[in-house]
């Protein structure tokens, strides 16, 4: 198995538990604060791992500066694998957490090689479609990479001084001057909130996909390495799963036949969810005399990550491995469940365009 994360892939991870060995990613279990955590994603194991959440919570208890970052990539409209980071950034303010958002409209351009005016267009859209999926706007503070400031650039810079290509190579794979200028400007996006002139220090967490691990360690490395001359302290962090497409590989926007979009409409939505990838048996007989297989199945994903509660979560896999239901079915109930949850959201995203002025709560960078 090809154990190497590397955030710019869409590979999916197989066997999370080896994350916990040879990454030293530490499992969610052994954190405390049950009362906090109560939501899904975390009590289905969904977030699974994490970096320092303790000393987060710890913080965040105490009463001290917390605040949750996290960015996103503007290319194409989001879909439910980045819903599922506005669904994380919902719940951490919901427990008294402020959240930063960063819009890597510098590394869509350099390394997704995106045209420049399609990066902003798409980051106005990520900023009203996370606001529609109810991260609140008071409580948020959303930029733009390209429209910083300098002080922010020359972190980058002086980042760059104390790192090697071969300790780079390491982390990430191959590199190309692209990929290089986009890891230390995550880096900046990570560590800069630690900074006097961007409000003093604050404990950071970061929510993430697993896939994004390469970058935490990274800052947390430079954070160690600049401890002294800038004060930084090691960035938290936590790892969800990696939404699975309709296919079984990790959904993305660049195999957009297998990933739902939050735009997408009723006929879309049922084309993809009935060619999905199930853990049906070959034929009907078959499932009804052995049942099926939701542990292989692209729909129960769906329903486990976004769509039911636990006694329907329960309900379901019981039905579908004693082969009460069958995959037809399964699916027809599947996209009504969906259909309503776009449905809702296109409503709030309508809501979000007619009503807010997005240039008052962020800085859109010039061209
Ligand atoms: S019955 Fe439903 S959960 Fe079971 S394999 Fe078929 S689609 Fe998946």
């Amino acid at each position: 198995m090809d154990i190497r994360i590397d955030p710019w892939d869409y590979k999916i991870i197989q066997e999370y538990d080896k994350l916990f060995t040879v990454f030293g990613i530490q499992s969610i279990d052994s954190i405390p604060y049950k009362d906090l955590l109560k939501h899904h994603f975390f009590t289905r194991r969904i977030v699974f791992g994490h970096r320092d959440f303790d000393k987060w919570l710890n913080a965040l208890r105490r009463g001290d500066k917390v605040i949750v970052l996290t960015g996103f990539m503007p290319s194409g409209v989001p879909h439910l694998g980045t819903a599922m980071v506005f669904e994380e950034l919902k719940f951490f303010q919901e427990i008294g957490a402020s959240v930063k958002i960063v819009i890597a409209d510098a590394e869509a351009y350099a390394v997704r090689r995106e045209d420049r005016g399609s990066t902003i267009k798409h980051g106005i859209e990520f900023i009203k479609h996370a606001i529609a999926w109810g991260i609140d706007p008071n409580k948020s503070e959303f930029y733009f990479q390209t429209a910083m400031k300098e002080s922010y650039y020359r972190l980058i810079q002086m980042f760059s001084r104390k790192v090697t290509a071969a300790e780079m190579e390491a982390i990430y794979g191959d590199l190309t001057p692209a990929k290089i200028m986009a890891a230390l400007t995550q880096v900046a996006d990570i560590l800069h909130p630690q900074l006097e002139e961007f409000g003093g220090y604050k404990h950071v967490l970061v929510p993430v996909g697993v896939d994004q691990d390469p970058h935490l360690r990274f800052a947390r490395d430079i954070a160690d390495r600049f401890s002294e001359e800038l004060g930084f302290e090691r960035p938290s962090s936590t790892y969800h799963k990696l939404l699975r497409g309709l296919d079984g590989n990790k959904m993305s926007k660049s195999r957009p036949d297998y990933a739902i979009f939050l735009n997408d409409d009723e006929n879309v939505v049922r084309k993809k969810v009935m060619m999905a990838l199930t853990g049906g048996r070959a034929t009907a007989e078959e499932q009804r005399r052995l049942g099926g297989e939701p542990w292989k199945c692209m729909i129960h994903e769906l329903y486990v990550y976004f769509m039911l509660n636990d006694e329907d979560v329960r309900k379901i896999t019981e039905e579908c491995v004693t082969g009460r239901i069958l995959c037809g079915e399964c699916k027809r109930i599947a996209v009504e469940l969906l259909v309503g949850k776009l449905k809702e959201h296109k409503k709030k995203y309508e809501e979000v365009e007619r009503t807010f002025n997005i240039e008052k709560i962020v800085k859109i960078p010039a061209f």
